[in-house]
């Protein structure tokens, strides 16, 4: 008989554990607190940046490492994807430009520094490239002349979530369809057993296996788990010309410009320590507005599309989850600020772990949606 797995979000790694486990042959239900295009959670709010190296300012060697495994699966996974939704998600690897004003040279000294403790000898040299006026003219006309100093790191990514969630949305129903699982939609899940989820309405599901990947509404049941607020602002600005992120360095915050299709932009900079998710503050707009505006002044023109926060979900350590509990309840959680980053590495383990406890062949070919 066939393995049926339930799924307690929706989300990210919810979404991308399903599909994985649909290709080895299970049979799915997801679950998710929201419809799937609500936009309320962390992944959908994300800018969806592929940075193994820029975040070593924040993280360690550890999720650089996931970091790159995931850029190498990404390539796989979304030229699969497009084949099984018919929907191209919009990816790019062209590095990342970090750049500061020359008031700010010390911070930029300071962040390469921590990059560099990080990266001993050789992958230092290769992963992070000084960039002088002239080579970040060459890497992106829009700021020639405005920035002497830089970094470029070319072996990193981005990618458009937006588009990645439909893509997924659309393989999956497709799939879930072809197994006989089904997608709840607005079916909050209180509680994961290793082979029941418990639904607030009282209704008891029943699986072979449960696993959890509830992001923040994981909090009570994973020890430690936090969420960290973050921010963006969306804009659209279809006369300026970015071809990769762009990392702002400046003593007080770090703002990050993430180009988009259609001449849009995802804009962030603040991580707060905080699980507050109400709405983005006025300090918090007019301090990303600002430095978009010290990057280019052509950005004041600009049409702000979507102002968004939400919360990441973090353990006390900043590293992923993905194992059964002391319970034995499988808990897919932890992906912090570098769920994009490292999701599809953190997901191909959590894949063999629980296809190994179920028995699951090898992936194989799934229906595609059309
Ligand atoms: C502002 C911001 C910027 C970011 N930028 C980047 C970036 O550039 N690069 C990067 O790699 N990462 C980035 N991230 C981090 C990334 O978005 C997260 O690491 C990732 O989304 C976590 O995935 P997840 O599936 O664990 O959680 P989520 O994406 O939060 O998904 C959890 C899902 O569970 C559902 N859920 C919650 N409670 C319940 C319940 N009780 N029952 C059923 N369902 C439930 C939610 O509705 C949601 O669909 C950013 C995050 C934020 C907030």
């Amino acid at each position: 008989m066939q393995v049926h797995v339930g799924i307690a979000g929706a989300g990210l790694a919810g979404r991308l554990l399903a599909w994985r486990l649909l290709a080895r042959g299970a049979r799915v239900s997801l679950f998710d607190a929201a419809g799937r295009d609500d936009r309320g959670s962390a992944g959908p709010t994300a800018a969806a940046m592929l940075s193994p190296t820029a975040e070593l300012a924040a993280a360690d060697s550890r999720i650089h490492q996931l970091g790159l495994r995931s850029l190498q699966l990404w390539e796989s996974w979304l030229v699969e994807l497009h084949r099984l939704s018919g929907q191209q998600v919009y990816f790019r690897r062209e590095g990342t430009l970090v750049v500061a004003h020359a008031a700010d040279r010390g911070a930029l000294a300071h962040y390469r520094g921590l990059l560099r403790a990080h990266l001993p000898g050789e992958p230092f040299e290769q992963m992070v490239r000084p960039a002088d006026a002239q080579r970040i003219a060459e890497l992106e006309p829009l700021l020639g002349g405005r920035f002497a100093d830089g970094l470029f790191l070319p072996l990193e990514g981005q990618l458009a979530n937006d588009q990645l969630y439909s893509a997924l949305a659309a393989a999956l129903d497709a799939a879930l369809a072809a197994c006989g699982g089904a997608w709840h939609e607005r079916c909050p899940i209180e509680r994961v057993l290793p082979d029941a989820l418990l639904a607030r309405d009282g209704t008891r599901h029943r699986f072979d296996l449960a696993v959890d990947c509830r992001g923040v509404g994981a909090r009570g049941d994973i020890a430690g788990l936090h969420g960290v607020r973050g921010e963006v602002l969306t804009v659209a600005a279809p006369g300026v010309r970015l071809r990769r992120p762009v990392r702002l360095i400046h003593p007080r915050y770090a703002l990050y410009v993430a180009p988009r299709p259609q001449g849009r932009f995802v804009v962030g900079a603040t991580e707060l320590d905080s699980e507050d998710d109400a709405p983005i503050t006025l300090r918090s707009t007019l301090e990303l507005g600002s430095a978009l505006y010290s990057l280019h002044p052509e950005f004041g023109e600009a049409r702000v599309l979507r102002l968004a926060a939400a919360l990441r979900p973090a353990l006390p350590d900043r590293q992923p989850l993905a194992a059964p509990d002391a319970q034995g309840v499988w808990r897919i959680n932890g992906l912090f600020r570098h769920g994009y980053l490292i999701a599809p590495a953190v997901i191909e383990q959590a894949e063999a772990g629980v296809a190994a406890q179920l028995g699951l062949g090898r992936a194989g070919e799934l229906p595609d949606a059309a």
